[in-house]
């Protein structure tokens, strides 16, 4: 986008230059950083390590190149490299160095926006810069990072969010990538058009069913079948393979200082059964997302706490495939980290979950209902309606359904808060 000025200093077009910076192997390189034994060997940065259920949460390059992959079972990992290094995650640590790097951002530019704790995008667009300055300051920025940090970045420069995203994606790590006007339909346009900032996989399946296969076939379908078949989305789409993005990089850094936000209950008696739980789950997700919403955020990992009649406990996370402040999605993941982790041998004493991994709800975050297309679009009106609707009726006022059969396991309810301990387990939420 191109932007007229006209200040003191003289008149002319500003071009709108966007940087989208991504920490490489972020969680694995910063494990590296604290034990330089471990740099040349395959690391894997696991949940639970001493579990067979832990999963791979990130991965170094050397593991990367034995075929190691985020999501499967540490295990199976093993199998594919004997000398995999297994480390618990450090959260506190990779927070730090997220701070760090956006400080450096932070001085090339007001606009920053966070996306997870290891990208950020970054408007450097400034009267009389051109796209060929914005690379020098990309260039700066990338060995600030790599001799500030001890990581290393790859930066996407572009004229806009997206393809700066797409062009941190496509040389790494340690790399700059300029998508400019002259040169985006030969970079862009022959990825795959799952490639594309919101294109999931559902969405993608679709697309591919069309024979649109590439970013740049995207481009060219024609624009009134894409809107049939996708509504508004799909015209959104479409301008944003043609380049036609014009969101703004929001400043919403200052928003994301509450790390989690999570609740866990002990309920008067103790919970016994799936049911019980799925209960339980159903009424703490409901008060999470709320929250969430209030905070205006979303979050992209759940993570649940489980203490058993004998005062063991555990906690386990997972990812869900998008950033979300629905309470059904934080709960149906929840139930799914119960389900894998939890064999119901002993009565549950207390149940938390909590959501981590935070982002802004505003900006372009929230289209990322593509993936769903308009079906999460509805869920999530729904939810701020209902928010609205207890707040002035009350908190009876409206109830899901599977809560009517739950009186038993103790009047658990979103309003008996006072039974909640926010902040709950483990270092809890700033508020
Ligand atoms: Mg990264």
């Amino acid at each position: 986008m191109f932007v007229l000025y006209n200040t003191p200093e003289g008149r002319g077009i500003m071009e709108t230059i966007i940087l989208h910076a991504d920490l490489n192997s972020f969680y694995a390189s910063v494990e590296c950083l604290y034990n330089p034994a471990i740099r040349n060997l395959p690391v894997a940065v696991c949940g639970s390590v001493e579990n067979r259920h832990g999963i791979v949460l990130a991965k170094n390059q050397q593991a990367k190149a034995v075929g190691i992959r985020t999501g499967e079972a540490v295990w199976q990992a093993k199998l594919k490299a004997a000398n995999l290094v297994v480390v618990p995650p450090h959260y506190d640590r990779y927070l730090r160095f997220g701070n760090l790097a956006r400080e450096i951002y932070c001085s090339y530019s007001e606009k920053v926006q966070p996306f997870g704790m290891d990208e950020a995008w970054i408007d450097i667009s400034f009267p009389g810069r051109t796209m060929d300055q914005g690379y020098e300051i990309a260039e700066k920025i990338r060995r600030r990072i790599k001799f500030e940090l001890g990581i290393t970045v790859s930066i996407g420069v572009s004229f806009n969010k997206v393809f700066s995203k797409l062009g941190s994606d496509m040389k790494k790590p340690d790399a700059v990538t300029v998508i400019d006007r002259d040169n985006y339909k030969d970079k862009v346009w022959p990825l795959d058009v799952g490639e594309l900032l919101y294109v999931g996989y559902a969405t993608k399946r679709k697309l591919n069913s069309w024979n649109i296969n590439t970013i740049g076939e995207l481009a060219d379908i024609d624009a009134v079948f894409i809107r049939e078949k996708l509504g508004k989305c799909g015209t959104i789409l479409k301008d944003y393979a043609m380049g036609n993005d014009y969101s703004p990089v929001e400043n919403t850094q200052h928003e994301t200082i509450i790390k989690s936000i999570g609740n866990s209950t002990t309920p008067p008696k103790d919970l016994c059964s799936t049911e019980d739980i799925k209960i339980t789950s159903f009424v703490l997700a409901e008060s999470v997302a709320r929250r969430l919403r209030e905070h205006g955020l979303k979050g992209k990992t759940v993570q649940i706490y489980i203490r058993d009649c004998d005062l063991e406990s555990f906690e386990r996370q997972g990812q869900l495939s998008d950033y979300t402040n629905i309470s059904s999605e934080i709960a149906d993941r929840a139930m799914k980290l119960v389900k894998a982790n939890w064999y119901f041998n002993k009565p549950v004493r207390s149940f938390g979950i909590r959501v981590t991994d935070l982002a802004s709800s505003k900006g372009p975050i929230q289209i990322s209902i593509f993936k769903e297309e308009n079906k999460r679009f509805k869920t999530m009106d729904l939810e701020y309606s209902i928010d609205s609707i207890r707040k002035r009726y009350g908190p009876y006022a409206v109830q899901r359904a599977v809560l009517i059969h739950g009186r038993d396991c103790g009047d658990l309810s979103d309003s008996t808060e006072a039974l909640m301990r926010k902040v709950s387990f483990n270092t809890g939420e700033k508020r």
